[in-house]
């Protein structure tokens, strides 16, 4: 962000709170910067977990766990579960919130880990997912995006699906 949102003024970077920030010289602006949330579910089937494939940059062709932003006032739960009956055509309930966490590396987002189980549908890919497939831990694919995602795929596995992670 170069402009400020409001009028359009060039941004200047000043100390706000301790950190460096850019906010607009000419009205009170503050380009805060948070975080956006994203979900992530895990749904367990067939003895292994539903990933998604890429379709869209980043990390295009790359597999998954299903999920993507949380809309506008929209509960993360039920983001959650959109996001998984979108991309896999699955409908689940969600089981609990596994945990909260952020990739750092400067990827400003706050990830919303769900484990959830199917409760209808079929496995159809659809929305920004080009394939979906349900892999177990000695076969799963060599491309798998986003570290947390890798992380909590193994912290699944290692826990032989006993979800006690
Ligand atoms: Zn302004």
């Amino acid at each position: 962000m170069k402009n400020c949102p409001v009028c359009k003024q060039l941004l200047e970077t000043a100390e706000l709170g301790g950190r460096a920030r850019l906010l607009c010289a000419s009205c009170d602006f503050v380009h805060w910067d948070n975080p956006k949330p994203v979900t992530a579910t895990l749904v367990p089937m067939d003895d292994g977990l539903v990933l998604v494939r890429r379709k869209y940059e980043p990390f295009t062709g790359y597999w998954c766990l299903p999920g993507g932003f949380i809309e506008s006032a929209e509960h993360p739960a039920e983001s959650a579960a959109r996001e998984v009956f979108e991309e896999t055509g699955l409908n689940i309930e969600l089981n609990r919130l596994l945990e909260a966490s952020a990739p750092g590396h400067g990827i400003n987002v706050v990830i919303l880990f769900y484990l959830a189980k199917p409760a209808s549908g079929q496995l159809v890919a659809g929305d920004d997912a080009s394939e979906v497939q349900v892999f177990h831990a000695g076969s799963l694919p060599p491309k798998i995006a986003f570290e947390l995602h890798r992380q909590m795929i193994a912290r699944y596995f290692a826990s032989k699906g006993s979800l006690e992670l």
